[in-house]
């Protein structure tokens, strides 16, 4: 077994170098090619979530790899030994491959010496006490002790200042995955007998991914070229902003649903996805070419000629309908009867807000400012904040901002703030709760913001917020940023609306109180649907009961909408139920009249609420709120209106 000196850190991470230097490399993933199609493999079907509609077709690059299932067995003190043994012999296995495969690649040098250096990390004498330790002291089997040693030895990487060394916990990760995978590899062959041809391209891309790719990737996306699907266990709202300038044509994830930060940021790219594939990563080799139907929720692998000619026939469509749309999309937001209405952007990058004011928008009803925090350790300063606020709120005027205090915690941007691991994270420290005990950076933040009102109309919206305590605490912090700025002799508006989401179940039963003391109110469904249901909105195999249109949360917003007109205040709903069809029309016919969603839906509600009349919708309302079912909502709604949406909701040319 080869063994080096360790590269690996441990405890004291200081006494040890970095690995190879060779593992700084960057290996551009090239595009995998269009129209590869394995001799012989059968198309699938699968089918996930529809998560951002459109339809696409692409050569897959699978991230992230597939993750090895390890036994995790108690050893008894007469095992460890043969425990060892067998740790050992899995590192020579596992050395051998790559020894084959560096041989394979030939004058690929980059990829040749990034193999040299996991070559080593696999020798690594760091990794080898690692794992006897945990053999012999935590007596468990080889396979979870080598699992138990890389995440122990990759924490401690992910835990080091230094950005690139922080990094190479991916590497550990990866060597990690390659040597639980050699325990359950035949003993090899004699050299002589083995294929020495050179690998192809399909081989070369899944090696280059697989080491350039860890689960999320973030700032590490690859260079891509000819159309791309990604196809990952999951993308965090950073891996998913990091495409805009790349030829990703969609994206397929394991987990997620429509509601998750993912395919609320590819309906923000206009990037069509399907979310909530089960065992894709298993179904699916880089190269593969693959269809996606993100209005039907369907990704089709290695397609045949009729599936082929059916999507491009179907992107055509679809592209032909955006375009119908769009042409309208500047003609007034009414329903068929003329009931004006508002429909307002959710936006999380700046550049959105141009998006937002060519599709129409009233406004923005939603900046996710917690964007701004992607990828940090430290939040943005003061001026940088007000740079960005500024600016979009310029690109807007004279219509309004809604900027939303940062929704930070749960299943976003935790980095920032090292928040302690949380068994339940969406319960624990998130938003407005986060904001409230770290003062110092929500003033900042705050004082941005009210810089920011010199230059337009902004309003300022807490997230999360359970309790009414916590819309006093933030006034009262609001007013200290106001005086703050005034005395430094900036300038900002008299008045700024501070309004409040409704998003927790205790907000909607307190919502009276609510509407007494905020200047405006929100729905986020998309958090009110997870609290009230009791559903993990990321949950893949729990969103069928996640449903927007469950009679409870119907009842939960009829209670909202009439507070906000028994005191007076605009109750507005930015989750994204507003950018579905028929929910829209039910919401409009719960009395709704102010939407917000994700821009690129704008032109497709406004035209939806233009084929209904208010009444018509009230009708269905009501019948809708005496169902005892979320089916029995759907079903009535979807009988109601369907014949009238069909182009909308299937994306075929209406047969009205
Ligand atoms: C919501 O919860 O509905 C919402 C709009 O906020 P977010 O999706 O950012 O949590
Ligand atoms: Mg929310």
């Amino acid at each position: 077994m080869t063994r080096g000196p360790s590269a690996l850190p441990s405890d004291a991470p200081d006494e040890h170098p970095a690995p190879a230097d060779a593992v700084r490399s960057d290996p551009a993933a090239p595009g995998a090619r269009v129209d590869s199609k394995p001799p012989g493999a059968r198309t699938e079907t699968l089918r996930g979530i529809a998560g951002s509609p459109g339809v696409a077709i692409g050569a897959a690059v699978v991230m992230g790899g597939h993750r090895t299932n390890h036994p995790r067995r108690r050893v008894v003190s007469s095992e460890i030994t043969a425990e060892i043994e067998r740790f050992e012999a899995a590192v020579e296995r596992a050395q051998d491959e790559l020894r084959d495969m560096a041989k394979r690649i030939g004058d690929h040098r980059a990829e040749a010496s990034i193999l040299e250096a996991y070559l080593l990390m696999l020798g690594d004498e760091a990794l080898a006490d690692a794992v006897k330790r945990q053999v012999t002291e935590e007596r468990r089997c080889a396979e979870w002790a080598v699992a138990a040693a890389c995440e122990a030895i990759a924490g401690r990487f992910a835990a080091l200042d230094d950005p690139y060394l922080r990094e190479r916990s991916h590497d550990v990760l990866f060597v990690g995955e390659r040597l639980l995978r050699a325990f359950s590899l035949p003993p090899q062959e004699p050299p002589s007998s083995r294929d020495t041809s050179p690998l192809s391209t399909r081989s070369l891309i899944e090696l280059q991914n697989s080491i350039a790719m860890p689960a999320t990737f973030g700032a590490a996306l690859p260079r891509f070229s000819g159309p791309t699907i990604l196809i990952a266990h999951d993308l965090s709202p950073a891996d998913t902003a990091a495409m805009v300038d790349e030829p990703v044509v969609g994206f397929v994830t394991e987990v997620g649903t429509r509601t998750s930060h993912t395919s609320i940021m590819a309906r923000a790219l206009e990037i069509p996805a399907v979310v909530g594939v089960s065992d894709v990563l298993q179904r699916v080799i880089t190269g593969d070419l693959v269809v996606i139907d993100g209005l039907r929720g369907t990704v089709v692998v290695r397609p045949g000629p009729a599936e082929l000619a059916d999507a491009r026939a179907r992107a055509e469509r679809y592209v032909a309908l955006g375009k119908e749309l769009s042409e309208s999309r500047h003609r007034a937001a009414q329903s068929k009867d003329g009931v004006k209405v508002s429909l307002r952007a959710n936006v999380e990058l700046p550049a959105e807000a141009i998006l937002a004011r060519d599709q129409g928008a009233d406004g923005i009803g939603l900046y996710r400012t917690e964007f701004l925090y992607i990828d940090r350790t430290s939040p943005p300063s003061e001026d940088q904040q007000f740079e960005i606020f500024r600016a979009v709120v310029e690109a807007l005027r004279p219509k309004p901002v809604t900027l939303r205090t940062f929704d930070i915690g749960g299943d976003k941007f935790v980095s920032t703030f090292q928040v302690p691991p949380e068994m339940n994270p969406m319960l624990g420290l998130r938003a407005v709760r986060l904001a409230l005990s770290r003062p110092d950076v929500f003033l900042e933040h705050l004082r941005a913001m009210v810089r920011a009102s010199a230059y337009g109309d902004v309003r300022i919206m807490i997230p999360m917020v359970a309790g009414l305590g916590e819309l006093r605490q933030v006034r009262a912090l609001l007013h200290r940023a106001q005086e703050q700025v005034r005395a430094r002799g900036q300038a900002c508006a008299d008045e700024i609306p501070l309004g409040v989401m409704i998003e927790v179940p205790s907000a909607a039963v307190m919502v009276d109180h609510f509407a007494r003391e905020a200047a405006f109110l929100s729905l986020g469904t998309n958090d009110l649907i997870q609290y009230a249901l009791a559903v993990d909105r990321t949950s893949r195999s729990l969103a069928y009961l996640a449903s927007p249109f469950d009679p409870s949360i119907l009842r939960l917003i009829t209670k909202v909408i009439q507070a906000g007109q028994d005191f007076g205040r605009p109750v507005s709903l930015c989750g994204a139920m507003a950018s579905d069809p028929l929910a829209a029309l039910l919401l409009l016919g719960l009395g709704l009249r102010d939407f917000s969603m994700e821009a690129a839906a704008i032109p497709e509600i406004k035209e939806t609420l233009r084929r209904i009349t208010v009444a018509e919708a009230e009708a269905v309302a009501a019948e809708a709120l005496a169902c005892a079912t979320a089916e029995e909502v759907e079903c009535c709604v979807a009988a109601a209106f369907a014949p009238d949406l069909y182009d909308l909701l299937t994306g075929e040319r209406a047969t009205r």
